[in-house]
This record gives structure tokens, C-alpha cells and sequence, in this order.
């Protein structure tokens, strides 16, 4: 790759050392493992979480005579990918042969792409932030390349005293391998990269993300350098398996190498593993080139091509994307930047804010959603998926608040027993008497007697009309909150004479 700079240095990200300012430059390559029912080259499961060589044919096996036959279902993916990543699609790619011995790779070789992948460059807008006062600020991030691999098995060294076993369910899976140019800048832009593919992926439904599954990994790879300097030596942090550990491993592994340099020592070019007890990366092994996996187009495979008509097809079908979903719910819906990203962060919740917006004022539903909904959840330790109040029943509490039914007030109650005990809003209104009073006749009465039985206030309250907001909440008060407050506003203020 031709490393070009495409970022201004930001004073806010720089770190300071013993000698003065120091930059982080971060690329990464990402490992998601793509949402397809059978493998790359074969047609055994790809399901998480069973037995053993449980999902294993004589293809992932390697054994011999076996031929790879190349799985559609994974090519589309894979361009899909790409026009959701605004990236080039290569109508013709190459599948290699990439050589080493591991115990977990029958084949001796993994089937990758190495000079010609199937999507070329593209770009992902990323939103960073919030900031000490609140702001996001986008940055963007050049992909180079997207390729097709096969995954590996996994060899298990704990289940006997003497000998270890091997695993190959995994062995042939799909993988894309998304590589970025490097042009993040800091922990928290690689950790926002990272988040904001994972949420591009979910959206077009080509990986689950599920990074504690493995089905998504991280290699991040890190160097430090003076302030828009020359890019530094790189060290490539392997298999990174929660964005919370890519930020740690970025900070740790740039504070090392920036030791080493002011100490007078160079970074040596190397492959690290991260230690998420200790915090700290450690070198694994040098960096081998390209040359020592005497990588060979595949005699086995075809070159995999396709013509314009198919990718228009896709991308004609391709869902609305984040960036293209926030625009719309900022445009058509009057929503703030800052709510619509956190709305479209997940498609799930995007779903959940649509249908409860639909017919109704968006903003409000807009601030349920995060403010209640999300805030309950987040409490309870609870996805989306697990929502106790479902988007139907907040709907029906939001059209209570708008009839006059109930108060904003009882509203957050209903929430409450709606989202503990389940059940029709309307009916809970109705059964346990959460009406708000719009009876002039009643609230009348209650205003009358707080302004009876506080003369003083009165006084004060007729030489500072200001005031009249105490009695309004001393009558919200007396009703348990149930008197509609717009009638107990005009009353009180009728009342006791003022404007
Ligand atoms: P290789 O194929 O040998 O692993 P690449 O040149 O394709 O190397 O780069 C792999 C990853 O390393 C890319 O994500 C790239 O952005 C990143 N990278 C390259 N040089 C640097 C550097 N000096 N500092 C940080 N990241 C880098
Ligand atoms: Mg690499």
C-alpha cells in the first residue's frame, strides 16, 4: 500500500511524551466473518455454538481430491459490502493460495485474494465525539480493499493432559477482510471506525458483528510519529475482540513505542497480542512479507467474475444506510444531529423510533425513546430486542399525552408500570384511575383551597406574578398530578388576579 496523509494534525489528539508532542496513526484490518447459511467453498454450516467438527465436510477437511466450489450466497455479500462501504467493485478477481502450516489449516494454504480482491477502495464517514461540550465532529476513512478468505479452524489445548484437539467448524467460513487506509488518529476515532462499520454491516445485513462471538476481529495496526512527520514504523496488534480492548491496546502500544523512541531505541516492524488482564501488548512474532506465504492464484478456482448488470441489481436492492437514514430523520422529522445519531446507531432502534414516530410528533417520540426507552434499558442492562415496552405500547402512551388523557407527568408512571407489569396503556389509564382532571369544577375547588389556606402567598404572589408557578404546583400537588396543568394554569392565575 502507498501510504498517503490525508489528515491535518489535530492538536486534541496528540499525546505528549518526554520530548515533546507525539501522533498515533492507526490502520485496521478487519476480519467479519460473513452472514451467509454454508462456508466459502463448501456447503456444510456455518452455525455458531455447535459440537466440535460437528459442521465439517471433506472439502474443510482437505481432503484429498476435494474441490472448492465457490458459494454465491458469499460473493453477494461481499458486494454489498463494497457499494455500502462506497467502494470500487472489481468485476474480475483473482483467489489465491496463501501457504503456511498451522495444525488448524488442513489445507496447508488458506484461500484468500491477494493482487486482485473483489472491492477495491472505498470510504466510511465517521462521527466522533461527543466532545467536552458536547460536539461530533466527522472524520473519514479510506478503505482499501475488501477480499474474500477462508477462515481457520481452531486447535483446543485444554481438553487433555498430553494431546490437542482441533476444531474445524470454522475452517472454510467467509471472511471479509476490510482494510483501512491509516487514517485514524487517536483511540477513540479507531474505536469510533470500528463501531460505525459494525453498524454499516448490520444494516446491510452482511455480518452480525458479534464481536465476543469472534465474528467480527480486529488486527490494529499502530505507529507513532513527530506531529505530521513521516508515518513511523507500524506494529500490528492481532485478533482484537471488543472495541473496548482496541481503544486500550491503541493507548498502550502507542505510549511503548513512544518510550522506546525517546529511550533511543526503534520500533521494530512486528505482530503483538494484546493482554486485556495486564492491559499491554506483547510481540508475538516479526512480520513476515508477503513473499514468505509464496502466495499463487488457486489452479482449483476460476478467476470470479461478474458483469455491471449484477452489481446494479444489488445496489439497486441495497437498504437506507446510517449516514443516508440520519439525513432523512434530521430532514423529514426536524430532529437534532446529535438524536438522530444516536437513533440510527442501531438499526434496531431506528425501527423502534419510525414506528413509534408514525402519525405523531417525532421529536417527542424522538426524546422517548432516548430518554425513557433507552435510558431504561440501559439501567436494566437490556438490548432493544429485550424491550419490556414495546414500540406499539409507547405509541399508545404518547396518543394518551396528546388526547389530554394524561398529564406528561402520569405519563412517566404509565411508562413505568407498562414497562414492569406489561399491558394495554389505554386500559391501565382507565382501570387505575390515572385520568387527568380536565372537570374545571374539580381543580377549581383544589385551587380554591391552596389559595385559601396560604393568604401570604397570595400577597406576594399579586405583587409578583411570577410567583402564581407555586400554586400551580401546589394544586398538581393536591390532584396527585392528574389536573390538567394548562387548566390549572389559567385558573390560578385567574384566581389571584394576574397576568
Ligand atoms: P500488509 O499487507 O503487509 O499487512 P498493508 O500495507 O496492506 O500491509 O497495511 C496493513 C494495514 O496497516 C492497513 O490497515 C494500513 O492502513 C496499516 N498501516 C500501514 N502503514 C501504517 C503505519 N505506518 N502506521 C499505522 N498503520 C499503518
Ligand atoms: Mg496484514
Amino acid at each position: 500500500m502507498t501510504l498517503v496523509d490525508t489528515r491535518e494534525p489535530d492538536p486534541k489528539s496528540f499525546i505528549s511524551g518526554a520530548t515533546g508532542d507525539w501522533e498515533i496513526v492507526i490502520g485496521m484490518e478487519v476480519h467479519a466473518q460473513v452472514t451467509s447459511e454454508a462456508k466459502l467453498f463448501s456447503g456444510a454450516s456455518t452455525d455458531f455454538g455447535a459440537e466440535a467438527n460437528a459442521h465439517v465436510s471433506l472439502v474443510d477437511a482437505a481432503m484429498p481430491g476435494m474441490l472448492p466450489v465457490i458459494n454465491e450466497e458469499c460473493v453477494r455479500q461481499a458486494i454489498r459490502t463494497g457499494l455500502g462501504l462506497k467502494a470500487q467493485i472489481n468485476k474480475r478477481s483473482i483467489f489465491d493460495r496463501k501457504n503456511y502450516f498451522y495444525p488448524d489449516l488442513p489445507q496447508g494454504y488458506q484461500i484468500s485474494q491477494f493482487k486482485d480482491p473483489i472491492v477495491g477502495e472505498g470510504i466510511v464517514t465517521v462521527s466522533v465525539g461527543p466532545d467536552k461540550s458536547g460536539e461530533f465532529r466527522d472524520i473519514e476513512v479510506g478503505v482499501e480493499r475488501l477480499h474474500l478468505e477462508q477462515d481457520a479452524g481452531k486447535s483446543m489445548h485444554d481438553q487433555h493432559p498430553t494431546m490437542s484437539f482441533v476444531d474445524l467448524n470454522r475452517s472454510g467460513v467467509a471472511l471479509m477482510e476490510i482494510v483501512s487506509k491509516p487514517d485514524m488518529r487517536s483511540a477513540e476515532e479507531a474505536k469510533a471506525y470500528l463501531t460505525k462499520l459494525r453498524t454499516i454491516l448490520r444494516y446491510l445485513g452482511t455480518c452480525d458483528g458479534n464481536m465476543d462471538e469472534g465474528s467480527m476481529r480486529a488486527d490494529v495496526n499502530v505507529s507513532v510519529r513527530r506531529p505530521g512527520g513521516p508515518f513511523g514504523t507500524r506494529c500490528e496488534i492481532k485478533n482484537v475482540n471488543s472495541i473496548r480492548f482496541v481503544g486500550q491496546a491503541i493507548e498502550s502500544e502507542a505510549r511503548r513505542q513512544i518510550a522506546l523512541i525517546e529511550d533511543g531505541g526503534v520500533v521494530d516492524q512486528e505482530t503483538r497480542l494484546f493482554d486485556p488482564v495486564k492491559g499491554e501488548t506483547r510481540a508475538m512474532r516479526t512480520k513476515e512479507d508477503a513473499h514468505d506465504y509464496r502466495y499463487f492464484p488457486d489452479p482449483d478456482l476460476l478467476p470470479l467474475e461478474f458483469d455491471q448488470a449484477y452489481i446494479d441489481a444489488l445496489l439497486a436492492e441495497l437498504p437506507e444506510l446510517p449516514d443516508d437514514k440520519k439525513a432523512r430523520f434530521v430532514s423529514e422529522s426536524g430532529l437534532s444531529t446529535y438524536d438522530a445519531s444516536i437513533l440510527v446507531s442501531d438499526k434496531a432502534i431506528a425501527d423502534f423510533f419510525e414506528k413509534v414516530a408514525k402519525g405523531r410528533d417525532a421529536k417527542q417520540a424522538a426524546n422517548w425513546v432516548i430518554n425513557d426507552l433507552l435510558g431504561a434499558l440501559n439501567k436494566a442492562g437490556k438490548d432493544i430486542d429485550e424491550t419490556p415496552v414495546s414500540a406499539d405500547q409507547l405509541g399508545a402512551i404518547l396518543d394518551l399525552i396528546r388526547e389530554g388523557t394524561i398529564s406528561g407527568k402520569i405519563a412517566k408512571d404509565l411508562f413505568e408500570i407498562v414497562w414492569n407489569e406489561g399491558g394495554d396503556p389505554k386500559e391501565i389509564v382507565e382501570s387505575r384511575g390515572m385520568k387527568q382532571v380536565t372537570d374545571t369544577g374539580a381543580i377549581e375547588k383544589a385551587v380554591d383551597e391552596v389559595i385559601a389556606a396560604n393568604p401570604e402567598k397570595v400577597e406576594q404572589a399579586k405583587a409578583k406574578p411570577s410567583l402564581a408557578g407555586w400554586f400551580v404546583g401546589q394544586v398538581m400537588k393536591a390532584t396527585g398530578g392528574k389536573a390538567n396543568p394548562q387548566a390549572v394554569n389559567a385558573l390560578v392565575k385567574e384566581k389571584l388576579g394576574v397576568e
